[in-house]
């Protein structure tokens, strides 16, 4: 990766850290579910508002380390507007991406979500990347109203 684009990278992931978006609570939200990461104590409350199988709205509450701060708020922005479908196969994509499973996932198809890319060197955050998506899924599933990584 050229160090051009790490640098960016890192800014946009201390940008949503410092200002997480959609750092709130839904009143009535239509799913509400906790995720929580023991290894590094990432803990999050993601809500869902939804129209049909449609995202209408997405928000979050907790605390975490950067990286799950960062993922959970840049997840909040890009889920808007998605179908259930839409946002399990993006899950899929970030999955395969922060886990190195799929090299070859383009950053085109993951937007911003691209920036978390470089987490994939650290296994150890992996877990704080993806948090936010396995509680994703689960408000999805709409059959848990807790995730835990481990
Ligand atoms: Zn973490």
């Amino acid at each position: 990766m050229f160090e051009d684009l790490r640098d960016l990278y890192q800014e946009v992931i201390f940008d949503h850290n410092r200002n997480p978006r959609n750092f709130r609570v839904i009143e009535n939200a239509d799913r509400e579910v906790e995720g929580f990461n023991p290894l590094c104590g990432d803990r999050l409350t993601l809500y869902l508002k939804m129209d049909g199988n449609k995202i209408t709205d997405a928000s979050f509450q907790g605390s975490g380390c950067a990286i799950s701060t960062a993922s959970v708020s840049l997840m909040t922005e890009i889920v808007k507007g998605l179908t259930e479908d839409e946002a399990e196969t993006l899950f899929q994509k970030f999955h395969d991406m922060t886990t190195g499973k799929n090299e070859e996932v383009s950053i085109d198809a993951l937007g911003k979500l691209a920036v978390l890319a470089g987490v994939r060197e650290y296994p150890a955050r992996v877990k704080c990347a993806t948090l936010a998506w396995h509680t994703l899924d689960a408000a999805i599933k709409n059959e848990q109203s807790s995730v835990s990584t481990e």
